[in-house]
């Protein structure tokens, strides 16, 4: 990013009006002195306890009241559910939740109108996205389908010829079975499908792709890759001269150039054509102006360097994986895709969105945890057995979000929605989110 020396100058200018250059060297110096104690952590077996969250409370200079909406009585009497989810544990942040829909899918594991539990602090969101559910439903439903599955760990080995390499792949090329085996030794669910290479000089990227059956599954191929790294350092004919478990090659929380070349996770689709009246009765626009705003926009994210061609799936994603227990940072990855629409028939739209890397659990992780299962369970999607259905849920989702945010741009309507339910008076009744 280059900045022009006008900017420069006058950002400086702001910084040194009311502090000397002096003052400001000395606040960017490192210091030692007085380092504030460290996060009293408590014994292994009770890191969330009431007398270490009381310990921790007391190293920060807050109001009671402050405290206290953090650790209110129900966090207090549940807190032993959050130990395998958190360190150093002080509360819980209370969101609201809002519920989009109907939103009706007709998919091959996802059947019926789901209400989607929505974590957010957006006015609009959960409007916007009822929005477009509703045109879905209004359509009959969206078609949805989850066809592929897939989790990556990528380890590296690096060695110090490429004829070391070269013994190395020899070796490895002989012993996929033995992989998958310790694979499955780690693991009643998981299960080594793939394992690749890719070489940069002398060092061997090894790419491990598993399914991982209803978990998100990073920690499970992580354990599952250690076990076979380890198998591999004890008897590898060539020692490497050092490895790592993962070397950024497996696109973990990352949109990358990999999002259209693997699976990660599970890869979804949803479709759905719009007919006029629904177009114009309940989106309020029409397929001519949502087309042209489709056009305009995609080229827009292409000039931008977008990787996929969409709107705003990170919107939907987040709320959802936040309601849901799932690892938010994975929305990086998960909220890239392509959205295209199409005319359909007289004055209809045809929509799909595909996304590759819909990461999502419905055990593991935080999907336990009281909320975040209630929110899976209002979707019957809690437990073993529903984590396609729970992806195509996203797809449809993303799909309704897709609708309604370009039928909102393509009709002038985006900027209002915003005004009127972000900064309309508190408890406003304005819910004409277009
Ligand atoms: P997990 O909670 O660590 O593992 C899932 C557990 O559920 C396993 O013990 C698995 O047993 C069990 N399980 C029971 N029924 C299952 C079923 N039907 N399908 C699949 N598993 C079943 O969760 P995870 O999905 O492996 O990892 C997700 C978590 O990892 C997220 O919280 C994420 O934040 C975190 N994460 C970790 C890393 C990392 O590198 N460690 C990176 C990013 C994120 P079996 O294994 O015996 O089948």
């Amino acid at each position: 990013m280059a900045i022009d020396l006008r900017s420069v100058r006058n950002y400086f200018g702001r910084l040194l009006a009311d502090r000397t250059e002096e003052e400001i060297e000395q606040a960017l110096t490192p210091s030692r002195e007085d380092i504030s104690p460290h996060v009293p952590r408590g014994d292994a077996m009770s890191q969330i306890s009431p007398e270490a969250v009381d310990q921790r409370w007391e190293l920060l200079d807050v109001e009671a009241r402050s405290r206290e909406s953090l650790l209110d009585a129900m966090t207090r009497e549940q807190m032993g559910v959050y130990s395998k989810n958190i360190e150093n544990f002080i509360g819980t942040v209370k969101l609201p939740i809002g519920l989009a829909g109907p939103l009706r899918v007709r998919g091959l594991y996802a059947q019926g109108d789901y209400y989607a539990p929505l974590a957010t602090t957006e006015a609009a969101l959960v409007a916007s996205y009822t929005r477009g559910a509703q045109a879905i439903t209004l359509a009959g439903g969206c078609t949805t389908a989850m066809f592929w599955e897939g989790v990556t760990r990528a380890p590296v080995f690096a060695f110090d010829t490429l004829i070391d390499v070269g013994k190395f792949l020899l070796w490895a090329g002989g012993h996929e079975e033995t992989f998958r085996n310790i694979a499955a030794s780690t693991t009643r669910h998981g299960e080594l499908i793939r394992t690749r290479f890719n070489l940069e000089g002398n060092h061997v990227y090894l790419i491990f792709e598993y399914s991982t059956g209803d978990a998100a599954g990073q920690n499970m191929v992580t354990i599952a890759t250690e076990a076979i790294c380890r198998f591999i350092l004890e008897h590898t004919p060539v020692r490497p001269a050092y490895w790592f478990v993962e070397a950024n090659l497996s696109g973990d929380k990352k949109a990358s150039h990999l999002s259209f070349q693997n699976v990660r996770g599970r890869k979804a689709t949803a479709e759905v054509t719009l007919e006029h009246d629904i177009l114009k009765g309940h989106l309020k626009s029409s397929a001519r102006r949502m087309l042209d705003f489709y056009r305009v926009s995609s080229i827009g994210g292409v000039m931008s360097g977008n990787i996929g061609i969409q709107g705003h799936y990170s919107n939907g994603m987040a709320a959802l994986y936040i309601a849901c227990g799932q690892d938010a940072a994975c929305v990086a990855e998960s909220a890239v895709g392509v959205t295209r629409f199409e005319p359909a028939g007289d004055g209809g739209l045809y929509a799909a969105v595909t996304l590759p890397n819909v990461i999502v659990g419905t055990v593991g992780g935080g999907t336990g945890l009281p909320s975040q299962n209630a929110c899976l369970e209002m979707m019957n999607l809690a437990g073993p057995g529903k984590a396609a259905a729970f992806a195509e849920v996203c797809a449809a989702l993303v799909l309704a979000g897709e609708l309604s945010i370009i039928a909102a741009l393509s009709a002038g309507h985006f900027t209002h929605a915003h005004q009127s339910l972000a900064r309309g008076p508190a408890g406003g009744t304005d819910a004409g989110a277009r």
